[in-house]
């Protein structure tokens, strides 16, 4: 791959960087359209929001797309996940916070384009402890020192954007107004519809196993759904260990966490923002529910590991499910009244694609030019611009500087960030 080294504003990649890659790949005499007139053949293994914007991308693109999952859509990560999307003070160094960004502008896009619903009421954050929120008021400055519209607002003004908020007399509640939050299932969905509508195949329950070679390149792929004829394929398989090793000849290294996410049934609107609140996060999608996140992970101790082993989606039984939910909800009243009582209907395991430096892996197998990994954390704030980027990169052959960071080969110190 040829790399396309213009310099670049700190995001606002989004469109600059299609139209450099464009004027590179012309230059290069393999436009994008050109390319994808040859008829490339891709498979995307992964329908989770990261595979479904590939995906899209691609198809939108001209190329001959084959999606598989070996469950379906949105069954992993990409279900069990907050779904907030920012780029927050925890999106760390500058050039990750403005990849971020450029993921908030490609979903207004998306929005669009496609009719998701989304909302864009930002965040409201605050802590108890008193040097975390001296902490905070050091992160806002750098957020308004790197273009993020974050201030503090005073009570009078939480009152009137959040009136069935109970602040429990916080001081200095941070708010990131850009910010927003999308039913990720309904998402995924609308990416994979939006690629069938330009020719892409969705197969599920579909697992890819292998790869097919031939003197070195990919020329299909062994699923248990058959052989598909393929020119590169597309690693969007989240969390899942061992697929890198066995079709990219590559693993990342990864540090999957879990995270638990209970969702409610439909409540009349009390809850405008999304709320990151001392031991709970929580937001309320425009369907009534209520989504809420634990904040502390699962304590580090052994009958928790050995109940994690196996990494699983779901809690044993229904009951202990929902006395997870409760102490989540006994939490969230606290701050919210409203949803005193409130049934829970879903609570899930999320596991996080979390490569060990917490950073996206974006890029060819050092081993396997013809596939492309894409695994990442806050894959929901990144999902557009990474479709966008990583589609074109695998259409024309033309690489990005704005992915450099990311590259599969890079070395990986362990930054522990959620
Ligand atoms: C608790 C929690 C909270 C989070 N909160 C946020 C947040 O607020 N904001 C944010 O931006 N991000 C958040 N994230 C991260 C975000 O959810 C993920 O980065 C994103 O969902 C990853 O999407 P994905 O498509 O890469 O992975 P996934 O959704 O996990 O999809 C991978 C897919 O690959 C399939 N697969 C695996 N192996 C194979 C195979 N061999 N063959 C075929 N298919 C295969 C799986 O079935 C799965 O459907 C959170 C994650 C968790 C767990």
């Amino acid at each position: 791959m040829k790399s396309d080294s213009n310099n670049f504003e700190l995001g606002k990649i989004n469109r600059r960087a299609l139209l450099q890659l464009a004027v590179a790949s012309a230059a290069l005499g393999i436009g994008f359209n050109q390319v994808s007139a040859k008829g490339l053949r891709v498979v995307v293994a992964g329908a989770g929001i990261v595979g479904a914007s590939i995906a899209y991308h691609l198809a939108k693109a001209g190329a001959a797309v084959t999606v598989v999952d070996q469950e379906g859509p949105a069954t992993h990560a990409s279900r069990g996940t907050f779904a907030w999307i920012n780029a927050t003070w925890a999106k760390q160094p500058r050039h990750y916070h403005a990849f971020n960004q450029d993921g908030l502008s490609g979903w207004k896009d998306l929005q669009q384009a496609l009719k998701i619903p989304i909302r864009w009421q930002g965040s409201l954050e605050w802590y108890e402890q008193a040097q975390r929120q001296e902490k905070l008021k050091q992160q806002i400055r750098e957020q308004v020192a790197w273009g993020e519209r974050a201030r503090f607002v005073s009570s009078h003004e939480l009152a009137l954007l959040e009136p069935q908020v109970n602040f429990r007399g916080a001081r200095n509640v941070a708010y990131s107004e850009n910010d927003g939050a999308v039913d990720p299932v309904v998402a995924t969905n609308a990416l994979l519809q939006a690629a069938s509508s330009y020719g892409a195949t969705i197969k599920y329950p579909c697992t890819l196993n292998d790869v097919i070679l031939r003197s070195g390149r990919v020329i299909g792929v062994a699923t248990t759904g058959g052989e598909i004829k393929t020119d590169k394929v597309v690693l969007a398989t989240g969390a899942a260990p061992g697929v890198g090793q066995r079709i990219a000849g590559f693993e990342i290294p990864q540090r999957s966490t879990p995270g638990v996410i209970a969702v409610t049934e439909p409540l009349s609107p009390v809850l405008n923002r999304v709320l990151v609140a001392p031991g709970i996060h929580l937001h309320q999608r425009d369907d009534g529910r209520i989504v809420l996140g634990e904040q502390a992970g699962a304590p580090q101790n052994e009958a928790h590991a050995k109940r994690l082993e196996g990494r699983p989606d779901r809690f044993p039984g229904k009951e202990l499910a929902l006395q997870h939910a409760k102490r989540m909800i006994d939490i969230a009243v606290q701050f919210l009244p409203a949803i005193s009582g409130v049934n829970v209907k879903q609570v899930y395991i999320g596991w996080r694609p979390l490569p060990l430096d917490g950073h996206p892996v974006l890029g060819v197998s050092p081993v396997r030019p013809d596939v492309y990994l894409a695994v990442m954390h806050s894959g929901v704030s990144l999902a557009p611009i990474v479709g966008q980027l990583a589609a074109h990169e695998i259409v024309s052959g033309v690489t990005s500087e704005h992915l450099d960071k990311y590259r599969p080969d890079r070395d990986y110190q362990l930054v522990r960030r959620y």
